[in-house]
């Protein structure tokens, strides 16, 4: 079956960076080793930066689109983004059959 993707995101352009209230933070905090112990508070450290994000729905929609496997970006670890990535991929079909 043929995938057609239509793109949500024009990553040419990414000037939701620059509202990204990431842009001066360490990007360690967004990239924790790991799901247990440290990296926990490491994530919901990370996820709360999201929560005063201006540009969070662009960014969880770029790492949709591009599949960003690793951190947390737009407010979601990368078990919630995996999860989420499912439902975005299944939308992303039923718009190119409706297309
Ligand atoms: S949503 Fe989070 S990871 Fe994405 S730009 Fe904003 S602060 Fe950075």
């Amino acid at each position: 079956m043929a995938f057609i993707w239509s793109r949500s995101v024009d990553w040419d352009s990414d000037d939701w960076r620059d509202k990204a209230a990431c842009k001066d933070t360490d990007p360690d905090l967004f990239f924790p080793v790991g799901t247990t112990g440290q990296a926990l508070e490491q994530i919901a450290a990370a996820k709360a930066v999201c929560m005063s994000c201006e540009a969070r729905g662009l960014c969880l929609e770029f790492a949709m689109a591009t599949n960003q496997e690793s951190g947390v970006w737009g407010g979601a670890s990368e078990e919630e983004r995996r999860k989420l990535r499912k439902e975005w991929l299944a939308r992303q079909r039923r718009n190119a059959a409706t297309a």
